[in-house]
């Protein structure tokens, strides 16, 4: 098939390699450059956006965030519904989505002015944290709220934009799970995986280092289910969750879906027989899902340096991921999955390489 994918960044390029391994044609659309690139395809270049939409079979992204125009133009080649991407580009209709479904959640408001989200925070008598609708990740665009501070400066700022106000979860962990919905409506799922965020980036994941918790699993994948079935859903989709402790049982309350290839299932292209971006071709070009397999993995992002050191190349049990971008702190320039025994040995990896391998931002 030829597959046309929205964006030409890390994830546009893993999940072009794999569409490659699966025979496929690729190009991907580069949104900052408005240029078309190949993958592998033996194609006269340059070819404008609307050449490579009549020359694709099937057109997917590695962000939600698509240009209205390329929507329009490219409507009849995705294999969902162009104006159910938009709603999950905003957090409040995401959210809606997630009290439709009676999928559980952080009690949440919106709001689209100064005043208005001075009057949320006026009656607040917890914590909050404060998220601008659009455009937010890696914890950017967002503000966070203790009873007693000033709310004045605080809304002047956050409310230049329409967000939401949320309540703050004190959670006990942060997992996600990683799934595809197929065409038929047929889904696989990933186990949950453990998260661990660094100044609301991701730091690292934990995959396949903890006894499953049959109850979460179940309770993930049914919210899974539900928001993948609520939107005739076909591809990868990731979901966050926060893990509460209520009367010494646990439960999840999402956090934000990403409909799209996500970074805490990156430990899959070394820990899973099929990688999400595998089961996200899978999906796209009706190849039955199957059941992955799973071993034990640690996925380190690489963020804010200017090089994995060597050392990680040569340990056979690394597989190093360099996205080729100049180094910021706080930018995701790579990651490193890591083979691992136990939840120890991954810990005492993070130890030892994290503050190697990762800048943040002051
Ligand atoms: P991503 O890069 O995952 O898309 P994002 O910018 O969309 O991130 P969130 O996932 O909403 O942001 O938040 C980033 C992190 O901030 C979360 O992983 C969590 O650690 C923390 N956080 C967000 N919302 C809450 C909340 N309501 N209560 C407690 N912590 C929160
Ligand atoms: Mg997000
Ligand atoms: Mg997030």
């Amino acid at each position: 098939m030829k597959l046309l994918f929205i964006g030409d960044g890390q994830l546009g390029q893993m999940l072009g390699r794999s569409a490659i391994q699966h025979g496929h044609e690729v190009l991907l659309y580069s949104t900052r450059e408005h240029t078309i690139k190949p993958l592998s395809a033996q194609l006269n270049l340059p070819l404008s956006l609307a050449e490579a939409i009549r020359w694709s079979d099937c057109v997917s992204w590695e962000h939600e965030d698509i240009p209205a125009e390329v929507l329009t133009a490219a409507q009849a080649k995705f294999l969902f519904d162009t104006n159910r991407i938009k709603g999950l580009t905003d957090r409040r209709t995401e959210k809606q989505l997630f009290d439709e479904q009676q999928v559980a959640t952080s009690p949440w408001s919106a709001f689209s002015t100064p005043a208005e989200l001075t009057e949320i925070l006026a009656h607040s008598d917890a914590a909050q944290v404060i998220k601008a609708a659009r455009g937010g990740y890696d914890g950017k665009g967002q503000w966070r709220f203790q009873p007693g501070d000033a709310i004045e400066p605080l809304a002047q700022t956050a409310g230049q934009q329409a967000g939401i106000v949320e309540a703050m979860i004190p959670f006990k962990r942060e997992v996600s799970l990683v799934g595809a919905r197929g065409q038929d409506g047929q889904i696989a799922c990933y186990p949950l995986v453990i998260n661990i965020h660094r100044q609301g980036i991701l730091s690292h994941t934990f995959a396949g280092l903890t006894e499953p918790d049959t109850q979460l699993q179940q309770q993930a994948e049914q919210a899974f289910a539900k928001i993948t079935t609520a939107l005739d859903y076909v591809g990868v989709l990731g979901v966050e969750f926060f893990v509460v402790e209520e009367a010494g049982s646990q439960r999840l309350l999402v956090n934000e879906i990403a409909p799209r290839v996500h970074n805490s299932g990156h430990w899959s292209m070394q820990g899973s027989s099929h990688s999400q971006f595998d089961l996200h071709i899978r999906a796209l070009t009706q190849i039955p899902l199957g059941q992955p397999t799973i071993r034990p993995t640690l996925m380190l992002n690489v963020i804010g340096v200017a090089e994995i050191p060597s050392a990680l190349w040569q340990d056979a049990r690394c597989q190093c991921h360099w996205y080729n971008k100049a180094a910021r702190p706080g930018r995701k320039v790579g990651h490193v999955n890591i083979q691992v025994d136990s939840l120890e040995e991954a810990e005492q990896w993070v130890t030892e390489w994290s503050p190697r391998l990762q800048t943040l931002a002051d």
